[in-house]
């Protein structure tokens, strides 16, 4: 089954680029030219990916991405202008799990698109024959069902904190720097910004601990990186 990627742009001509271009690859496009039927399309047309745009009429993209991620944890790639450093980290902020940079290539979004796609890693875990729990004190990380519990209770996490969070507690007491984490994470080397990584640690240790400012799970090494803790 193709996968469907929703573009929230207001631009045509870009809209019409990115349509074409994905849809030579394989994918199925819907697409919305302002925020509100953006947000609409997002929460009713169940798409597998969503290309959000920032600067667009009736809703700004932080606003749909907010709204978005109050229902559902598609992935979210922002599409941010060059100069506009601060948007990226606000973005993710947000819940976003990717952000491209215009002007971008067809390459890279397309790149970007897959290193995104759950399906990606589905495959990969199908490769691997991994079907496996990890178990830290009253946490569990459930790698086939893409869950983390606390507690019996489940934690709603996106497709990327989940991803950080695996790869973490499969190395736990591991420090990785991040650089490491992006690369390995995120999947790219390139221009990657590291503060994705402590944006995404941030939001993690929002949802996943009891107190976040003093965390027990993903443990913080002062000046080097992040690491998973061993637990008692
Ligand atoms: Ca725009």
């Amino acid at each position: 089954m193709s996968k469907k990627i929703l573009i929230i742009e207001d631009e045509k001509n870009i809209v019409d680029i990115i349509k074409h271009n994905l849809r030579k690859e394989g994918f199925t496009t819907i697409e919305a030219y302002d925020g509100e039927q953006g947000l609409a399309l997002g929460l009713n047309e169940n798409p597998d990916l969503i290309l959000l745009d920032i600067m667009l009429p009736k809703m700004d993209g932080f606003e749909v991405c907010k709204k978005l991620r109050q229902s559902v944890n598609t992935p979210i790639i922002m599409l941010t202008a060059r100069e506009e450093e601060v948007d990226k980290v606000l973005g993710l902020e947000l819940g976003a799990d990717d952000y491209v940079t215009k002007p971008f290539s067809h390459r890279e979004l397309i790149a970007r698109i897959k290193a995104n796609l759950r399906r990606t890693d589905i495959d990969d875990i199908t490769a691997n024959k991994v079907s496996e729990k990890i178990q830290c004190d009253n946490l569990v990380i459930d790698i086939s069902r893409y869950e983390v519990i606390r507690d019996g209770e489940v934690i709603e996490l996106t497709l990327r904190e989940f991803e950080l969070v695996k790869f973490l507690a499969q190395r736990q007491g591991q420090i990785f720097t991040r650089e490491d984490l992006l690369e390995k994470v995120w999947g790219y080397e390139y221009y990657g910004d590291v503060r994705t990584v402590d944006v995404t640690v941030r939001r993690i240790r929002e949802k996943l601990e009891r107190d976040p400012s003093n965390p027990q799970y993903i443990m913080t090494k002062r000046g080097v990186g992040y690491y998973f803790n061993k637990g008692s």
